[in-house]
């Protein structure tokens, strides 16, 4: 039986790619699952197929960079399964373009949703896990949270910035027993990629993998890295897990 069983656990972009796939694999490990996102129509098929299969799910219409909204899901948790034991905060966009570009509109959604939405849910959810004394918070970031790629320095200076959260978060809550865990992966196929429109940045991607045979990871390896973090022994902190696919060389 796995350490989940029974543990309530809130995915924030559960609506599709490494979010959903996260909440489909907590699920199947016995977890209770509090998923949101925008795409309500899509966390309801989230949360029949979890349930179907035999496992516990509740689908919340969420934006993340609404701090009421956020609030409403926490308490909505609070009141269907009486606590929270994790969070992973999963949601983010990547509008990315070069800077010359200006787009600031971009600018703005990246930093809303990639960094506001992970402090407003941390917001949310840390006076609940002071109160029972216990708690996991799980922050995905990228192999853009580690290194600077031309055409996406907003895009990773989100990412930067999940790292330095998570690695504040981590010192500050290492006495109150709540784990921090940042996971950077590397290529996911996902529809993350999908709203890129800068056309040097697609010409760039054409081209790298004209050159280099890479198979993406799935979004459920990612799912997979997540739970391995959230099952281990309550004195063991992973604080860092960079998933990369095996032929990704930066
Ligand atoms: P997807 O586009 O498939 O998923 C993004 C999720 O975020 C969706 O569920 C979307 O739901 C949600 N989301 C976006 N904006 C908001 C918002 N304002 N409020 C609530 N939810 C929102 O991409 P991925 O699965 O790839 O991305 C998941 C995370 O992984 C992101 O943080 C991304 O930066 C990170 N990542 C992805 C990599 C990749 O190669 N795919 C690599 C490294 C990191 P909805 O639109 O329904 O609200």
């Amino acid at each position: 039986m796995s350490t989940l069983t029974d543990q309530v656990v809130i995915v924030t972009g559960a609506s599709s790619g490494i979010g959903e796939a996260t909440a489909r694999e907590l699920g199947r490990r016995g977890a209770r699952v509090v998923c949101c996102a925008r795409r309500a129509e899509r966390l309801h098929e989230l949360v029949e197929a979890i349930v179907g299969a035999g496992g516990h799910a509740i689908a919340r219409r969420c934006d993340v960079t609404k701090r009421d909204e956020v609030a409403g899901v926490v308490s909505g948790a609070i009141e269907t399964w009486g606590r929270i034991d994790a969070l992973v905060n999963n949601a983010g966009v990547m509008p990315i373009s070069h800077i010359d570009a200006l787009d600031v509109d971009g600018w703005d959604r990246m930093i809303d949703v990639n960094i506001k939405g992970v402090l407003y849910f941390v917001a949310a959810c840390l006076p609940h896990m002071f109160e029972a004394g216990a708690g996991h918070i799980v922050n995905i970031s990228s192999t853009a949270g580690r290194r600077v790629i031309p055409g996406g320095t907003v895009y990773c200076a989100t990412k930067h910035a999940v790292h330095a959260i998570s690695e504040g978060l981590r010192a500050e809550l290492a006495t109150r027993d709540i784990r921090v865990t940042v996971v950077a992966p590397g290529f996911v196929k996902t529809e993350l990629q999908s709203h890129v429109t800068d056309e040097r940045i697609l010409q760039r991607w054409k081209e790298a993998s004209q050159k280099s045979a890479l198979t993406p990871l799935e979004s459920r390896d990612i799912g997979e890295a997540i739970c391995f973090a959230l099952e281990a022994p309550a004195h063991v902190g992973y604080n860092e897990i960079l998933v990369r696919p095996t032929r990704q060389e930066g």
